[in-house]
């Protein structure tokens, strides 16, 4: 049996070198547009931040802009008020603390407002070349269609996946997985047929193999 970093070769073979689909320049901008893109498209954070990120370009720049402009700049993506207060804390705390500079440690990320685990792990896998897999909707719909864990939520599947892929397998993959989820395996109609992972996929076999 094929360990499963080898078996996800095809994945990291379409979609490895692809960049985050989210639009930055700076690492805060990429922290800010992370925490926006909670319960919001990629798509959309894209479209609202280019005034947005005109104003804002590092942590400091946020401290004396009021929360009601904030808001009125972020208002077309959902959870508007909570992210207003997330980001303009975060900046705070970022230029009050660490110099304006995004710390290279997971759970010191995990302490600022509105950075949980999954944001955490995008901002440092991106700007830092962490070993992150983030695990959203998609990974956590791939890993289990595919066999390779059998959880019933993204949080478990990220324990799971700690434990199964090695540091190198992760690093190459957190990317790829996304991607493979948001356009190739997709929660409707995945392209199955199309699919190179069809050999070893427990939804292929248990769907299709017999037909
Ligand atoms: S065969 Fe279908 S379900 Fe399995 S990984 Fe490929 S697209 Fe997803």
């Amino acid at each position: 049996m094929k360990k499963w970093s080898q078996i996800l070769d095809p994945i990291i073979d379409e979609y490895g070198g692809k960049k985050i689909e989210l639009n930055y320049e700076t690492p805060f901008q990429l922290l800010m547009a992370v925490i926006l893109s909670a319960q919001t498209t990629d798509k959309q954070v894209n479209k609202i931040t280019p005034p947005f990120f005109e104003k804002i370009k590092e942590a400091e720049d946020i401290i004396n802009m009021d929360i009601d402009d904030i808001m009125n700049d972020i208002k077309y993506v959902n959870f508007f008020r909570n992210k207003s207060r997330f980001i303009k804390e975060t900046g705070i705390i970022l230029s009050r603390d660490h110099g304006g500079i995004i710390p290279d440690d997971l759970k010191i990320m995990q302490t600022f407002p509105g950075v949980g685990i999954k944001t955490a792990k995008v901002v440092l896998a991106v700007l830092y070349d962490r070993p992150y897999i983030w695990v959203d909707t998609h990974i956590h719909r791939v890993m289990n269609r595919l066999g390779i864990v059998t959880t019933t939520s993204p949080d478990a599947t990220d324990k799971e996946i700690e434990k199964i892929f090695d540091t190198e397998t992760k690093r190459k993959l957190h990317h790829p997985l996304v991607l493979f989820g948001r356009y190739h395996c997709t929660a409707k109609k995945p392209k199955c047929e199309n699919c190179k992972l069809q050999l070893q996929c427990s939804f292929y076999k248990k769907n299709f193999s017999k037909k």
